[in-house]
């Protein structure tokens, strides 16, 4: 634990005692215009000593569901009355990309590839060097909140780094409908916070660009669970809620691993047939790619028995892009 006896706190140049809550504007660079960019930090302390938890959306800037997640969090004043520890809450990471309507920052470099960063670096690497250098010192873990991107949907879901024993807790508490295993990506915020021994938990819902109220919902409610979990919430855990069957009601959470994207395998109309969140069986007719002139029709089938967990919205497709994302069920690690 980083605050083992409730010292101060101090980020950038902000002394943040414990009890006390204070919101920080770290500097990152100036904008074409001259216009000063800086990543606002919302900090909520406890007087209690406990863990230090990092929420933060918007590390792409277009991935809108994971920034209104941890805002709501804020306006609904979940962190307000803290039994323990305190919480980091970092609406939007990437700042830049926000203002942008874009994933990456505006030179094209995604920040969740530039990690650790450099001070001396590009708008990214200046990004993720902030949060290397400012932020994750004083974390115990985080969840950083995500959205499918380029039109492609994720039904809600956690991912964790399956060799991180902490990591498979944290993803467990949250309680997501769907929980996976996902390796670290090099350069990611995730894989940072594994070589700093800080354990990240990425949540994936909805799309970028697209508000999903359901969404930001399960984002919340697992929140919720976390931090009950870890004694810093007197809040009641919200129930676990699964995934909705063809009915409309919520089955069991499922664990899911080997997912696999199902690709076009003509260009033309995209319909899908079956969605995110549903289960399927192998062979089953999920979506279909038609020539706009009628001259072809390619039917696209289920390749296993298991759930869809991600599918693409656009409706012109190439052949060879992502049309579903698929997931077997299977164990948690042991
Ligand atoms: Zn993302």
């Amino acid at each position: 634990m980083k605050y083992p006896d409730a010292a101060p706190m101090i980020l950038g140049d902000t002394v943040i005692p414990a009890g006390s809550t204070k919101t920080v504007d770290l500097q990152i660079a100036r904008l074409l215009s001259g216009t000063l960019i800086h990543m606002p930090v919302h900090v909520f302390r406890s007087e209690n000593p406990g863990p230090t938890v990092l929420l933060s959306g918007g590390l792409h800037g277009d991935e809108v569901n994971g920034i209104e997640a941890v805002r709501r969090m804020m306006s609904l004043g979940l962190f307000n009355d803290l039994a323990c520890g305190s919480i980091i809450a970092i609406p939007i990471i990437n700042v830049y990309g926000f203002l942008f309507f874009s994933r990456e920052v505006p030179d094209g470099k995604d920040v969740n590839r530039s990690f650790p960063g450099s001070a001396q670096g590009s708008l990214a690497s200046l990004v993720a060097h902030t949060m290397t250098d400012k932020v994750l010192p004083h974390i115990d873990l985080a969840v950083d909140f995500h959205t499918g991107g380029a039109s492609r949907t994720n039904y809600p879901q956690v991912r964790y780094d399956p060799e991180d024993a902490e990591a498979i807790r944290y993803a467990k508490a949250f309680g997501a409908p769907i929980a996976m295993a996902s390796p670290l990506i090099p350069g990611s915020l995730r894989a940072q916070g594994f070589h700093m021994g800080v354990p990240i938990v990425v949540f994936e819902g909805g799309e970028s660009m697209r508000l999903e109220e359901s969404s930001v919902k399960d984002a919340i409610r697992g929140t919720k669970r976390l931090l009950s979990s870890l004694g810093m919430c007197a809040h009641k855990a919200p129930k676990i809620r699964g995934l909705k069957d063809r009915h409309g009601k919520h089955s069991a959470p499922r664990h899911l691993s080997q997912t696999t994207w199902v690709r076009a395998e003509a260009s033309g109309l995209f319909s899908f047939e079956r969605e995110s969140g549903q289960a399927v069986s192998e062979g089953e007719l999920i979506g279909r790619v038609r020539n706009p002139y009628d001259s072809y029709s390619v039917k696209v089938f289920a390749p296993f028995d298991g759930f869809i967990i991600g599918h693409n919205n656009m409706p012109l497709v190439h052949r060879g892009d992502a049309l579903f994302h698929i997931g077997r069920e299977s164990e948690w690690p042991a």
